[in-house]
Order: C-alpha cells, then sequence, then structure tokens
C-alpha cells in the first residue's frame, strides 16, 4: 500500500491538486519524488452520500514547501467497524490521552466526548482546550492515515459530565448507552450488548466516577458494565471495549 495522507479537499479523479500544509509536510519528509504514488483520503469520499473511500494519487511536483499531486482512480473501499462505538469519557492525564486517541481511532471508534468529572485531574478551558483538540484531532488523522481508515472518528469539544448529561438526557437515544462501573454485582459487558446497533460507552478518569456522578448517567439512560474483576486504567477501560467489539 502507497503511503496515505489525509487532505481536507474534495477531490475528483483527473483534477491537480496542492496538497494541505500537513499533508504535504509529510510528504516532503517521505522524500517523495514526481511520479511516486500515494493515496489520499478526505472522509468524505467521492462526494456521494455514505461514501468514504480513497483515491489513488500520484506526486507532480515537489516545491519547497508546495506538493502538487495529480488525483487517479477512487475506490470505494471502507474499513469501518460493523457498529459505531461512541466513548464519552473521563480525560485521563497528560499523554495517556494522546495515546487512547490513537489507539480508539485504530480500533474503529465512532466518535469521542472527552469530559471533565467531578474527579478529574485534566481540566481544559478557552484556548488551551481548543489547542488540545486540535492536537488530539492530528493525532486521529495520524492514526487513520497509518491504519487504513478512511473516516476520521469525530473528537468533540471538552465538556462538563453534568451538562454533557444534560444535553444528552433524552433516555429514548436511538443508541444502547452503557455505563463502565466498578460497582460490585454489575453485569458483565458480554451479557449487555446485542450483536449489532450503536453503542456508547461512559466510562470515568483515573479517579472514576462519584457515586452522584453514576446515579446521574443511569437516570438518563446509561445501564452499568463490568469488564471483570480487575480494575483497569482510565484509558484501558474504554481500549478494551473496542477490542472486544470489534474482534
Ligand atoms: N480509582 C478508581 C478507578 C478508576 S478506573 C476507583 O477505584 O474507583 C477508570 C474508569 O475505568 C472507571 O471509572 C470505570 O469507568 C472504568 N473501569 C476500570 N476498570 C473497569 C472494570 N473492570 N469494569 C468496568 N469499568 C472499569
Amino acid at each position: 500500500m502507497s503511503a496515505r495522507f489525509y487532505a481536507d479537499l474534495a477531490l475528483v479523479p483527473g483534477s491537480t491538486v496542492s496538497l494541505p500544509e500537513q499533508a504535504a509536510r509529510h510528504v516532503q519528509v517521505l522524500r517523495l519524488q514526481p511520479g511516486d504514488a500515494l493515496t489520499l483520503f478526505n472522509g468524505q469520499g467521492d462526494g456521494r452520500p455514505g461514501s468514504e473511500g480513497e483515491f489513488e494519487a500520484t506526486v507532480e511536483h515537489m516545491g519547497r514547501s508546495e506538493v502538487r499531486v495529480t488525483v487517479g482512480a477512487y475506490s470505494a473501499t471502507a474499513r469501518e467497524a460493523g457498529r459505531a462505538i461512541h466513548l464519552v469519557l473521563g480525560m485521563p492525564a497528560n499523554e495517556r490521552m494522546d495515546w487512547l486517541v490513537e489507539k480508539a481511532s485504530e480500533l474503529g471508534v465512532a466518535s469521542i466526548q472527552p469530559l471533565m468529572s467531578e474527579r478529574s485531574v485534566l481540566r481544559l478551558k478557552g484556548e488551551r482546550a481548543d489547542k488540545k483538540l486540535a492536537h488530539w484531532r492530528g493525532v486521529a488523522i495520524a492514526a487513520c492515515e497509518q491504519c487504513g481508515r478512511n473516516r476520521l472518528p469525530l473528537i468533540h469539544e471538552a465538556s462538563g459530565l453534568a451538562e454533557w448529561l444534560k444535553s444528552n438526557s433524552d433516555a429514548a437515544a436511538a443508541d444502547t448507552r452503557l455505563l463502565l462501573s466498578l460497582q460490585p454485582g454489575t453485569r458483565p459487558l458480554a451479557e449487555a450488548v446485542a450483536p449489532t446497533g450503536a453503542l456508547t460507552f461512559l466510562s470515568g478518569p483515573e479517579g472514576g466516577l462519584s457515586p452522584a456522578e453514576e446515579a446521574a448517567a443511569i437516570a438518563c439512560g446509561f445501564r452499568p458494565v463490568t469488564l471483570g474483576p480487575r480494575i483497569l486504567r482510565a484509558e484501558t477501560a474504554p481500549l478494551a471495549v473496542l477490542a472486544i467489539l470489534s474482534a
């Protein structure tokens, strides 16, 4: 497979385009030459609703910073997971969140909603929140380039858990909502999920969710499930869910 690059552009076979800055830099780093083949994806496929394939492309011109490529054939290849899995999670601090975004993207996550909850270590707002969000979206793009996904996972702005529950309180929502819980007597994940259909998982930060937060989530339609008797780290638990359900 030739090197893959995300380009947030409408791509049309036969046209020549200038790659966006990030992809151009990446092509420069790989020292591709005119005539070399690459693969481009834009998350929108060829523009038809629901299409999410990729395009062959050939390097046309390597400038000092500009890279022009000719777009070739479109192939309607999709490498998405069989079901949509959404993660709503207490953000782990430091580079653990980067790690989570990368691995979750590889494992096919549909969306990630970072949360601040009572016991969160990481609190983000303003410019710092915007920077982090842009950084995580970049991590997801790199993961999709690497693993062959042509659709980027959606990464939402960080929100407080209470606010998120308030604006997503529809207990009759179409998705199945599951709360990753350490409470004794909780039902195992495998018993709680139907074989198909969208799923939304809520999991806690390093310090876990408070009993009041768990109760609020349950009131919003989340049903508690366990991943077993060991306490998994805040980034391990959601990744385990994706691995279990996408295998
Ligand atoms: N220090 C916290 C642990 C938090 S682990 C405590 O002892 O309560 C971080 C989050 O991962 C938890 O809030 C929970 O949502 C999830 N989690 C970890 N291990 C789990 C397990 N075995 N089953 C279900 N959820 C788990």
